[in-house]
């Protein structure tokens, strides 16, 4: 039985959603599902599970029909996809929900290029999700709430900028009782039922979001004196970005909170103790985030 997955949230500061024609809801729309896959992408590695990466030519997942023809069982067709792509869809693999932003009467469209904005993400299920996937999108939205921001440009945002993106989430989607360690299993399970998927994931480069490699603090934001501090760390540059590659440390004065993510563990550890002795305490690193999920 097909369902409606609602949570309801409230912008804390404007949410970018980033489209080309700003004035279109399904461009809002196609934004911030954009926005949560990379969350959900950077959750399953970080659970140990593998997630491709969509902007990178060798590493795409797709439907494979003539698994599919052959047997008729859509697990066929699947068995090379990854998580990310089951839920969200790739080639040939529609998204398993239609994603709808509404008011918090549940009128369409939305604005949400301003604070102080109630609104409901509406996840309307075309496929059942797995009971997993439920889990996983709910951490993401909980994750988005206490430690993160939302929406597709947030990652190129200036510093110098107004804050974007930080939102509260009232009411997340209701997700089934499953414990941390079990969905990694599930994860674990799909990738080990694919070669194809196991070769990627050794192919993929260490600088990849994952969330084990993330730091994130939900107590103190960091000015731009901070932030460019923190970038020294790291004299490969990896931290700071360049033109046309997002820097890695994002911090909101209004959500009073920063994150960010490292390439490497030896760069999360310098990224931690600068922070230390910049003074700023209660930094947790990825791992502990995902212990608490
Ligand atoms: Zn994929």
């Amino acid at each position: 039985m097909l369902q409606i997955l609602t949570a309801r949230l409230k912008t804390v500061a404007p949410v970018w959603t980033g489209g080309v024609d700003r004035e279109s809801s399904q461009a809002r729309e196609t934004g911030l599902a954009g926005s949560l896959r990379w969350w959900y992408e950077a959750l399953v590695r970080g659970l140990g599970g593998y997630a491709c990466d969509p902007t990178a030519v060798d590493d795409r997942c797709f439907f494979n029909e003539a698994a599919f023809q052959a047997t008729g069982e859509v697990e066929d067709g699947l068995r090379d996809v990854c998580p990310a792509c089951r839920l969200f869809g790739c080639t040939g693999w529609s998204s398993k929900f239609n994603f709808r932003l509404a008011d918090a009467q549940g009128r369409m469209p939305v604005e949400l290029g301003r604070e102080g904005v109630t609104f409901q993400m509406r996840f309307v299920e075309v496929k059942p999700l797995a009971e997993e996937e439920r889990w996983l999108l709910s951490r993401v939205l909980h994750l988005i709430d206490r430690y993160g921001s939302l929406g597709g440009r947030t990652t190129l945002k200036p510093p110098e900028q107004p804050d974007y993106g930080v939102v509260e989430v009232r009411e997340n989607i209701p997700a089934p009782e499953l414990s941390r360690e079990e969905v990694a299993r599930r994860l674990a399970g799909l990738l080990a039922n694919s070669a194809d998927m196991q070769r990627r994931q050794a192919a993929q480069p260490s600088q990849i979001p994952r969330l084990d490699l993330f730091f994130f603090n939900d107590d103190h934001w960091l000015d731009l004196r901070a932030i460019n501090d923190l970038m020294q760390v790291d004299s490969s540059g990896f931290l700071a970005g360049k033109i046309g590659v997002s820097k890695k440390i994002f911090s909101f004065r209004v959500g009073n909170r920063f994150w960010g993510y490292a390439a490497d563990r030896t760069m999360l550890t310098k990224v931690m103790d600068r922070l230390a002795a910049l003074g700023v305490r209660g930094t947790k690193k990825g791992e502990v985030v995902i212990n608490e999920l």
